[in-house]
């Protein structure tokens, strides 16, 4: 039995790092043979150590000398900058690449993979946001398996195994609501970052954390979840599941609803994008049923939490708009982070950058990364004079 050879890009994040303990759990299935960090470089190291991958990327060219010289003594090549990214995903030995670095800069290598006829393990929800038509229709030319490894997109994938996409009538995501569920817009004008941080059932990289407090992350689903089911935005449903062990339903089109169901916990969703078609028996936390005496369920509070609305204005309107969603959210966010802006500014000025950014209906791939540039300037810009 072969190995999985598996390239995971962003190996030092949330995702990145919860994927090598499944690697770790079981060396029998997968061997991981690129690792990359941004600039993480201690831990990109000890990673490179421990696992012996084939090449390691540190997109901080700052950094290179150090991974370099660390890394002298074992035959694990090492790469610098962005571009490398794109070349590593390429390897001939490679069967999938989990694309868990955070933000736009995934788009570029994912594309790169695609073509290179890589299974694609996709977290990096941005780039299904950005340019999911393009990246989606790419990904059905080479015959690629695009399998998710967000939660919710997770549990649809899993209650979808043995039915066919024309008998979907509906999805609903669900969502924790974050640590500003049932909060006024009066509350939100005051919250910190610190206050953002704090999720109640998920513990993720910064980026992440934010969108769920905003709900942004639940708007960037919706738009991913469209893309990944080819589903027709009205076919879309959010609702609010604060306890987080419902990860998301599929109303098939006689009425019957099916739910995938677990702890929160990301393990499980990215082992199963690793084995798919296959489970594995581990020895992950069982859920008990006592534990949670009760589910509840509840609507999203789109006039509160705007960026939701937006997300579902996006799909709406198509072309760039979700692309220019996501470039002014990637900007908002570290800007909040920075506490250079306040929390409900956010929304304000991706509304903004909806309204005065270049609309282009059919964009090609050269218009998504315009339309990233751009956007970016304008809301830095409104930023600057704020
Ligand atoms: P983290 O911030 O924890 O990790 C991001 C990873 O990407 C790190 O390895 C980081 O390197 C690297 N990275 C950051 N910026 C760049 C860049 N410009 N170029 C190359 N590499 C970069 O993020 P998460 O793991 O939380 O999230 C990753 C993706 O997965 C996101 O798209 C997120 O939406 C999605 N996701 C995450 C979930 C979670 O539970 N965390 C759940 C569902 C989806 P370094 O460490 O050196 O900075
Ligand atoms: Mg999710």
């Amino acid at each position: 039995n072969k190995l999985k050879n598996i390239a995971i890009l962003g190996s030092t994040g949330s995702i990145g790092t919860q994927a090598l303990d499944v690697i770790r759990a079981n060396p029998q299935l997968f061997k991981a043979e690129v690792l990359t960090a941004q600039s993480n470089a201690d831990l990109l190291i000890a990673q490179a150590l421990e696992f012996g991958p084939e090449v390691v990327v540190i997109v901080d060219e700052h950094k290179y000398q150090q991974v370099k010289e660390a890394l002298s003594n074992t035959p694990i090549k090492v790469k610098s900058g962005e571009e490398a990214l794109t070349e590593v995903v390429v390897l001939p030995q490679l069967d999938m690449v989990l694309t868990a670095v955070v933000g736009f800069c995934g788009l570029r290598p994912t594309i790169s993979a695609i073509k290179a006829r890589k299974t694609i393990a996709l977290a990096n929800k941005e780039t299904l946001v950005v340019a999911g038509d393009i990246v989606t229709q790419l990904a059905k030319e080479n015959g690629v398996d695009i399998l998710p490894v967000d939660s919710e997109h997770s549990a649809i994938f899993q209650c979808l195994v043995g039915e066919k996409l024309c008998e979907i009538e509906k999805i609903y995501l669900t969502a924790s609501g974050g640590p500003f569920r049932g909060k006024n817009i009066d509350f939100l004008k005051t919250v910190t970052h610190h206050q953002a941080l704090k999720h109640p059932n998920w513990s993720m990289g910064a980026k992440i954390t934010i969108d769920s407090a905003s709900l942004m992350n639940k708007g960037l689903e919706v738009i991913e979840a469209k893309w990944l089911f080819n589903l027709n935005v009205d076919q879309i449903d959010v609702i609010v599941h604060p306890q987080s062990i419902v990860h998301s339903l599929v109303q098939f089109n006689d009425g019957s609803i099916k739910a995938q169901m677990g702890l929160p916990d990301m393990k499980l969703p990215i082992q199963y994008a690793l084995t798919y078609p296959s489970r594995v028996n581990t020895d992950f936390k069982r859920f008990n049923f006592l534990d949670y005496p009760s589910l509840t369920f509840e609507p999203a509070d789109m006039n509160t939490f705007r960026n939701l609305a937006y997300a579902f204005d996006a799909l709406q309107k198509g072309g760039n708009m979700a692309c220019i969603i996501n470039a002014a959210n990637e900007v908002v966010v570290a800007e909040f982070l920075k506490e250079r802006i306040g929390f409900l500014q956010m929304s304000d000025i991706i509304e903004s950058c909806m309204l005065n950014v270049d609309f282009v209906e059919k964009p090609i791939l050269e218009d998504y990364f315009q339309t990233d540039r751009e956007t970016r300037a304008y809301a830095l810009d409104l930023i600057t004079n704020i």
